[in-house]
């Protein structure tokens, strides 16, 4: 307790009306300095750090204000009520605050000032935050579904990106994508990383034989088998009209000239379409070799497709880079 609640003691107020901190209670001298004040009042307004002069807290009446209050007429002996209603407060920078309160003339033109928050106010304010804070929920959700939608929206387009609409494999950007890191992870770890270019045989003849439309079938299906005759980490994808490359990480050029020569054979056994006939591809396969660019590594492949063509198509040709050794059954380059 201190001397401004002890003060307030004297005026014969219960003790319990001293300590409510809901409750505000000021004894005020006629220029509006505190004499004293319960703790409710001490919690709204911080006295001054300069203790012992005057405190004076006229300015803290915004609404009514204190001078207004005390020319309400004059002291008849007794306490006097001299207004009754929201008192609107404001210490320093801090928000008008509102209380619901009277104040009196009280003895030697003292006033007494005797008020508490509006507790109807706080509920107000209260449900309304409550209010504010439901909807603040539900935007978050509502920003949290926005999201997830966006993120599956994004990967639907990079997939798009990254996809040849006509036979559903990857196209030149995925590869492009997937060569770069492969021949990265190649270079980091030392792992063998195999390309192979196929290219089906006068498939033109196809077109004009048949219709654009029966050629873009054998060009599904021609995709479909490749994709039956790798791994699941392989890649195939459309390199131009009807050439297609696979990349074959972790994979020596024995396994992917076998690659290479299983799907020939497969061609040349089964037609693709029946109404087409036996439609053949040439192959050209090559493996990365120690420091070599994807991009040499592709014209290497695409050398030795070159070669299948010109020594007769139906045909799997290997590159052979210094330092590696031929795999069994193909042509060389
Ligand atoms: P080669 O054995 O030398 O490879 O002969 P080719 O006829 O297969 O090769 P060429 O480059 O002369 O012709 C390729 C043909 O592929 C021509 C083009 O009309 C056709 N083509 C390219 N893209 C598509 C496509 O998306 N759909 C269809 N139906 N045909 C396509
Ligand atoms: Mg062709
Ligand atoms: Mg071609």
């Amino acid at each position: 307790m201190n001397d401004l609640t002890r003060s307030l003691e004297n005026l014969g107020l219960p003790p319990f009306l001293q300590e409510l901190s809901s409750v505000v209670i000021a004894l005020l001298d006629e220029n509006g300095h505190v004499l004293a004040a319960n703790q409710g009042f001490l919690r709204m307004v911080q006295p001054p750090e300069t203790a012992g002069g005057p405190w004076d807290v006229r300015s803290l009446f915004v609404n009514p204000r204190l001078e207004d209050v005390q020319s309400l007429g004059p002291y008849h002996g007794g306490a006097l009520l001299l207004y009754r209603g929201i008192l609107n407060v404001a210490h320093d920078d801090q928000p008008c605050r509102s209380l619901q309160g009277h104040i009196y003339r009280w003895q030697q033109g003292r006033l007494l000032v005797a008020a508490e928050y509006d507790v109807e106010g706080l509920e107000m304010l209260g449900a309304t935050v409550m209010q504010l804070n439901e909807e603040l929920a539900e935007t978050q959700q509502q920003l949290l579904r926005a999201n997830r939608e966006l993120k599956r929206n994004e990967a639907t387009i990079q997939e798009l990106m990254h996809t040849d609409p006509l036979t559903g494999v990857g196209n030149r950007r995925r590869l492009d994508e997937a060569l770069a890191s492969a021949v990265e992870r190649s270079w980091q770890y030392g792992d063998a990383l195999c390309l192979l270019i196929a290219d089906l045989d006068h498939f033109k003849e196809v077109n004009d034989r048949h219709s654009h439309a029966v050629g873009d079938e054998v060009l599904k299906r021609f995709a479909a088998l490749l994709r039956d005759h790798c791994r699941q980490s392989d890649l195939v994808a459309r390199f131009g009209g009807e050439e297609f490359v696979l990349l074959l990480p972790d994979a020596h050029l024995e396994s992917a000239v076998a690659c290479a020569e299983r799907i020939r054979q497969r061609l040349e056994s089964q037609p693709l379409a029946p109404q087409v006939g036996r439609v053949t591809a040439s192959f050209g396969v090559a493996m990365l070799s120690r420091n070599e660019e994807g991009g040499d590594l592709l014209r290497r492949a695409d050398q030795a497709l070159y070669r299948s063509k010109k020594e007769g198509r139906n045909r799997v040709t290997q590159s052979i880079a210094p330092g590696q050794s031929a795999a069994p059954n193909t042509g060389c380059c």
